[in-house]
């Protein structure tokens, strides 16, 4: 049994509105934004990093970035957003199932 947060949110085992769900991935909000739109894209096959990746999780990466422009609008995302995704402890991956942060809704600090 998985016992994943993100894999129950992909299956329907816990509820989380999703934003956009095909067969590949899915996008929800983050339970603690860190900006006015903080969403987490999240491929519905379980695996921590992408050293991980198989040739078709990569696939579905690159099908991520076709949908995300494609989406932005109805996201709220139309003055742009920042990409991020942690990697293992020194990164400060919290859950060990791949996502993209996205972010944005305002103007974001640079670093
Ligand atoms: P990480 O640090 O692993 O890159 O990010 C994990 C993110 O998942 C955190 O920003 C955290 O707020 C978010 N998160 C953790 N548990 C849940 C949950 O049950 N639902 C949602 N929507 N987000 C979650
Ligand atoms: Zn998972």
């Amino acid at each position: 049994m998985c016992d994943c947060i993100f894999c129950k949110i992909g299956k329907g085992e816990i509820s989380s509105k999703k934003y956009y769900e095909d067969d590949d991935f899915f996008i929800i909000s983050d339970i603690s934004p860190k900006a006015k739109c903080h969403y987490l894209m999240i491929p519905k096959n379980h695996y921590k990093l992408i050293s991980e990746q198989t040739e078709n999780d990569r696939k579905i990466i690159a099908k991520m970035f076709d949908v995300l422009p494609k989406i932005q609008h109805e996201l709220g995302l139309d003055g742009g957003y920042r990409l991020i995704i942690n990697q293992g402890e020194d990164g400060g991956q919290e859950v060990p199932h791949l996502h993209i942060h996205i972010l944005g809704g305002e103007k974001l600090k640079s670093f």
